[in-house]
């Protein structure tokens, strides 16, 4: 089936290659990467020293599992143990153009040169010239405020750097300026519109923003619905690790998951054993950026947790979807080896409306995991109705979760309380 383009849908031409294309792109660039850092940073040098390997053993992303995970807290205290940067810099101290700083503290050296591909993010979120935007993430200290601006500027688009805070300054400017787009959190753009209608605004008339790029927040449905119901401004998500400099994956308008971005390799690993993870399995993001001469991270564990599919999107872009950052690595239960979360339960249980709440209780039975699912109903249902939830709440979970839990009791109202984990694990290992 021919894939229906819009005339102006893609920033460039990598969003739209081939499967083949993209593994032979990426591996080049891959091996650059790995062999530049490997040169320049020591860090990296010494991380595969460690592991016995030369950086000629890592010439394609299969190559990745070979090398350990580096982790915020290593480069915290390999920073920390060799200040300033902990020998990931790969560039002299005078070529560095300007130095990031993330929670930690983490500094990451920057060297500005064509770091055009964050705007690919913003691009498929519509921003084009004459558009008017205001961008509300911090300029200081975190990649944020910065990046974004000039990606928003690299769709030929208006920035305006309101940065955080200040909502009466922010109503004011989004409407003196008759900005048409918003960059932020979806947290924020909610606090804006309440604030601007408790100023005496209809944000729907008096206010002319269409559009809304969020990341740094998960956007909860029911707030994309008012957003793009209530307010008619159309909402788009990426995800972004400070660590890595920027957005790595990103939404098209047809909103199921977030491409991947091609200048990084992104690997869905077990969080245990790293090894890679398939389509629709949950792991840990682990990312190695592809493009970065400067910043020699290699294998940098996010611990967030996701999963994706490499289902063609009808967008017309080729690359892996991000299909939901699902918690933190250590929210995930594994149960007969598939990671269980209690984000990816929700999503399928609450898609039944029938059901209040839910807890999943994980036993061991005679050296078997088990997985027992406990639902509390909205109101009784017949005997039939609970067959039939059953069945089709059993098989959604394993469509979804890979997993079938191995009974689901109907408990009555108020058995499982709110505080509750959504999660027991109850096994023993004796
Ligand atoms: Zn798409």
């Amino acid at each position: 089936m021919a894939v229906k383009k819009r005339p102006d849908e893609f920033f460039d031409d990598l969003e739209t290659m081939s499967p083949q294309a993209r593994e032979k792109y990426q591996n080049e660039k891959l091996a650059e990467a790995v062999s530049c850092a490997c040169r320049h940073a020591p860090a990296v040098k010494e991380l595969f020293d460690r592991a016995g390997l030369s950086p000629a053993q890592i010439q394609t992303v299969k190559d990745l599992p070979k090398l350990p995970i580096t982790r915020k807290t290593d480069v915290i205290e390999q920073q920390k143990a060799n200040p300033p940067y902990g020998g990931f810099c790969a560039i002299p101290q005078e070529d560095i153009d300007r130095v990031f700083i993330s929670p930690g503290p983490v500094y990451e050296p920057v060297q500005h040169e064509g770091i055009q591909w964050f705007a690919r993010a913003f691009w498929a979120a519509g921003f084009r010239k004459g558009d008017v935007v205001v961008n509300t993430f911090t300029y200081h200290l975190s990649p944020a405020g910065i990046l974004f601006h000039e990606a928003i500027r690299d769709c030929g688009a208006t920035a305006v750097p309101t940065g955080t805070g200040n909502t009466d300054i922010q109503v004011q400017t989004i409407h003196h300026l008759k900005a048409t787009g918003f960059v932020g959190t979806p947290s924020f753009l909610m606090t804006v519109l309440k604030r601007a209608e408790e100023m005496g605004y209809n944000p729907r008339k008096d206010l002319c923003l269409k559009r809304a790029w969020f990341t740094g927040e998960m956007l909860a449905p029911s707030l994309r619905d008012t957003l793009e119901k209530g307010y008619k401004i159309d909402t788009y998500q990426a995800y972004a690790v400070t660590e890595c400099g920027g957005a790595l994956a990103y939404e098209c308008h047809r909103k199921s998951g977030m491409h991947f971005m091609d200048e990084y390799f992104i690997e869905i690993v077990d969080p245990e054993t790293g090894s890679q993870l398939g389509p629709g399995e949950v792991g840990e993001i682990v990312v190695t950026p592809l493009h970065n001469r400067n910043w020699g991270l290699v294998r940098f564990g996010t611990g967030d947790l996701s999963l994706y599919t490499a289902e063609p999107c009808p967008c017309g872009r080729t690359a892996h979807r991000l299909t939901g950052i699902l918690g933190r690595a250590g929210d995930a239960v594994k149960v007969r080896g598939m990671f269980v979360v209690a984000r990816q339960v929700e999503q399928v249980c609450l898609s039944f409306s029938p059901v209040a709440r839910f807890q999943v209780v994980v036993t061991r039975h005679e050296q078997r995991d088990e997985m027992n699912l406990r639902v509390e109903l909205k109101q009784e249902l017949s005997n039939e109705g609970k067959k039939k939830l059953t069945e089709e709440l059993g098989q959604k979970l394993q469509n979804i979760c890979r997993i079938k839990p191995d009974g689901i009791d109907f408990v009555s109202a108020g058995t499982i309380a709110e505080e509750q984990p959504k999660i027991i694990d109850q096994r023993t290992w004796e």
